[in-house]
């Protein structure tokens, strides 16, 4: 979610999310803020790639990780984090040749997921306040984020929640999830038992017309169901189920890359979105006039064996004779290297 004012949220990391992050060259070192609904690895699992090339991609400060406590201290998202990082010990090690700076020095604010509108972040004019709903575990939460008379939520995973109607009242947006209700086609079409798959969505998530009340009694301008089967086998049936309850503007958070413009005057609207074929982690973004590298830890052949490294082919054997470039095979440790940015706006 981006901001007006040049703040940038992300709210979940699931699986290719980074891919089009790339696409659309959102620079990695841009994001400087995420917050979990919950911990489920659909959720999550671009966090540990893009906090290690975050790092390594000029994100020196610290990444901010925004999530649930849990019933217990090992189900909390301090608890996740931490291991996280122990999982990546030797990424984080082998990168530490490089200038990293504070880019594996996350800092996590954990919330008591108990808390009911409690508030998780505040600052720049931008408010974030979160509650408790019911998905598969107690730790899982839904957000809405308000900024210059903007407003928008966004439900997580979860079973159609009253807390989400109160929370919600007249937003501009509201996503939530939305499971087809019918199961007998969602079950053909994912090759899943019929049962298991009622049992999945009746104890876990939000059918469409669940989601369809919930926007009848919050009146959000748009409701968007994303996290989503988005098919043409569903998607008529899907809009009939929500329009059973909701007249209102609705649209689907899919395809991917689909993108939502929130004007001044508070007017929504939306458009697929156009991206480069490219995944290509983009270059990184500074503001400042100069840019500092910070020193790296050690030297890279530090955390290599001495065998190892004399088993490398000396270059001048695969280079092509006056070829070879200056190698650089060292970086100085003792001090960060500061040099004039090229891409900052020239002092007024
Ligand atoms: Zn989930
Ligand atoms: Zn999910």
């Amino acid at each position: 979610m981006q901001l007006g004012n040049g703040d940038d949220f992300v709210f979940d990391l699931g699986i290719g999310s980074l891919r089009n992050y790339n696409s659309f060259s959102i620079p990695l070192n841009s994001i400087d803020h995420v917050f979990f609904t919950h911990l489920h690895m659909d959720h999550m699992s671009d966090l540990a790639y893009f906090l290690m090339f975050r790092g390594f991609m000029g994100g020196w400060e610290p990444l901010h990780i925004y999530g649930p406590s849990g019933s217990e201290p090992q189900y909390g998202t301090s608890h996740m984090v931490k291991h996280m990082l122990e999982m990546t010990a030797w990424h984080r090690d082998s990168f530490n040749g490089f200038p990293i700076g504070k880019g594996y020095d996350p800092v996590v604010h954990e919330f008591d997921f108990m808390e009911e509108g409690g508030v998780v972040y505040d600052a720049n004019g931008v408010k974030i306040t979160h509650w408790p709903t019911s998905h598969t575990k107690d730790g899982a939460s839904s957000y809405r984020l308000d900024w210059n008379g903007r407003s928008v939520c966004m439900t997580g995973d979860n079973r159609p929640n009253s807390l989400t109607i109160t929370h919600c009242k007249g937003v501009d947006m509201l996503i939530s999830e939305v499971q087809n209700a019918a199961i007998s086609l969602s079950s053909q079409a994912l090759g899943m038992p019929a049962a298991m798959t009622a049992n999945t969505i009746d104890t876990s998530h939000t059918p469409a017309y669940g989601l369809g009340y919930i926007c009848k009694e919050a009146k959000p301008k748009v409701c968007v169901g994303t996290h989503y089967s988005y098919d043409d086998v569903f998607n008529n049936e899907t809009v009939a189920q929500v329009r059973h309850h909701w007249k209102g503007a609705f649209a689907f958070g899919a395809p991917d890359l689909v993108t939502f413009n929130i004007s001044g005057d508070g007017k929504v609207w939306w458009r697929e979105g156009v991206a480069g074929d490219s995944s290509q982690t983009p270059r990184p973004t500074f503001k400042t006039p100069t840019i500092k590298f910070p020193a790296p830890r050690h030297p890279v052949y530090d955390v290599i064996n001495d065998k190892i490294e004399a088993n490398e082919i000396p270059p001048e054997k695969w280079y092509p004779k006056g070829h070879m470039p200056e190698l650089v095979r060292e970086w100085p440790l003792s001090k960060d290297i500061e040099i004039p940015n090229p891409f900052a706006t020239p002092p007024e």
